[in-house]
């Protein structure tokens, strides 16, 4: 069955389309069987357009660094290759098959073998396609196209012998239903769900991983349901699993409890939310768990503080950067500024509206209340309306793109009035906007300095 030419045809006229035919036809003119494979064909299957091609041959790692003297060999032990072909790196992966020694989280050795091996330790049937980029022949072993068109995830093999060689799939089958708004097949389905226990074994680090690729996604609150109900939530991440069953106000929050709300909020996304606005709302109400109180209503006195260190310890569990910890533990520690914000004086609303972060900010103030039911935006409103006219009045001060030590760097210049002369100019230009990157800010420099 060959892919429909069309979308070849628009993805070779593309750049890195055209770089990574290069890369694999130089490996098939050397004989090697190589096939373009995962998602990259199940979205041209769909008729999309792929971002990210995986390329697997049949070459050894030393073929691919003899076929292109300048690649590197990116992991050794796991078969696999990086090459540059102009501004695109491509990741080659050898054949390999699944082995005793494959198993679990970081496997120390690959056994290499046939594009039949290769293809059946994959691990689910729409991830077992491949397309070969010179013939537009389709190879799917496990009739992936079938399910691809049923949108059924569906593991290869037995599930439950998949899952327990590596727990990482049931998360990967997990997110793939949610990228494509799928269905489970019913042994799959049975089978995450009896080995949710196993989850505890995959690693901070790849839980993190499939989080981020999960929130991302159009349908993120589609793979956190499913999170909940196979019970994998409870044992990875327990202390967003305890929001189900928390209650709310019923007067504010008709979506129903904690965990409603928190679904509510993470379909409110919007496709240019940054990912740590996306972990900031899915975590700002964590704190409610221990904070709920009934008094004249249901109260979660301090919530948002409390929220924010479970959330540093859940980022730091998972290895997250300390600056990324940093930065959600602020916006999530401040969600609830909205009403003290309108009521501060010029000298404070300049440390909030100035902050760097605050845009940020703004936007998890939108997500809780678009994830609130009624959604009420009346306050939310008067915040915009404020910090603009208030921006109006008190720009933003630019940050400098170059510094003295960097002009003098670039011109050769010793320290001199002539170097402030120079950072005034820079300025100028800045808030004119004619330059807006330290690239640009060099460049200015330098063609300023010529034509003198
Ligand atoms: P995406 O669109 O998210 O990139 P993808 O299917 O390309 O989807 P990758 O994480 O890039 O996913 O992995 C590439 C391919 O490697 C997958 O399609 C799958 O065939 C295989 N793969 C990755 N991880 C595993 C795993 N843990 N077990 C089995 N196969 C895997
Ligand atoms: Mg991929």
């Amino acid at each position: 069955m060959p892919v429909s030419p069309s979308i070849f045809d628009a993805l070779l006229r593309e750049s890195y389309g055209e770089a990574a035919y290069k890369v694999s036809e130089r490996l098939i003119d050397a004989g090697f069987d190589t096939w373009w494979v995962g998602g990259a064909v199940r979205d041209m299957l769909g008729d999309i357009m792929p971002k990210d091609i995986d390329v697997a041959t049949a070459a050894h790692p030393e073929d691919i660094v003899r076929l292109f003297p300048e690649a590197t060999i990116a992991e050794k032990a796991l078969g696999s290759t990086r090459v540059r072909c102009g501004v695109y790196v491509f990741e080659l992966t050898t054949f390999r098959k699944e082995s005793a020694e494959s198993i679990g989280r970081k496997p120390v050795t690959v056994q290499f073998g046939t594009r039949e091996e290769d293809a059946e330790r994959r691990d689910l049937t729409i991830n077992a396609l491949y397309a070969h980029p010179v013939a537009r022949e389709l190879y799917d072993p496990f009739e992936g196209e079938d399910d691809l068109r049923e949108k059924l995830i569906r593991f290869i093999g037995d599930p439950a012998v998949r899952i327990k060689h590596d727990p990482l799939r049931m998360l990967r089958a997990i997110r793939m239903r949610a990228k494509i708004d799928g269905q489970y097949h019913p042994d799959t389905f049975a089978a995450l769900h009896e080995n949710a226990s196993l989850s505890t074994k995959i690693s901070g680090a790849r839980l993190l991983n499939e989080l981020e690729k999960l929130l991302l996604y159009p349908f993120a609150e589609r793979g956190l349901e499913d999170l909940w109900e196979l019970d994998i939530l409870e044992q990875c991440l327990p202390e967003l699993h305890r929001c189900k069953g928390i209650p709310q106000p019923a007067d504010f929050h008709h979506e129903g409890d904690l965990w409603d709300h928190l679904l509510h909020c993470v379909s409110a996304f919007r496709p240019d939310d940054l990912l740590d606005v996306r972990f900031a709302t899915l975590l700002h109400d964590i704190g409610k768990v221990e904070t709920f109180a009934l008094k004249e209503r249901i109260r979660f006195d301090r919530h948002a503080e409390i929220s924010a260190k479970l959330a540093t310890d859940i980022l730091k569990k998972l290895g997250a950067p300390a600056r990324r910890r940093e930065k959600i533990a602020w916006l999530i520690s401040h969600h609830m500024m909205m009403e003290p914000l309108l009521h501060m004086n010029e000298e404070r609303k300049t440390h909030w509206y100035h902050h760097p972060w605050f845009e940020d900010l703004q936007r998890l103030f939108w997500l809780d209340i678009a994830g609130t039911a009624p959604s009420d935006f009346a306050l939310f409103d008067r915040i915009v309306e404020d910090r603009n006219i208030f921006l109006n009045n008190h720009p933003r001060p630019l940050r400098p793109l170059l510094t003295g030590e960097d002009v003098m760097a670039l011109t050769g210049l010793r320290p001199s009035a002539r170097i402030g002369e120079i950072l005034e100019k820079i300025s100028e230009a800045q808030e004119k906007g004619i330059i807006t990157t330290k690239h640009e800010a060099q460049q200015f420099v330098q063609s300023w300095e010529e034509s003198r």
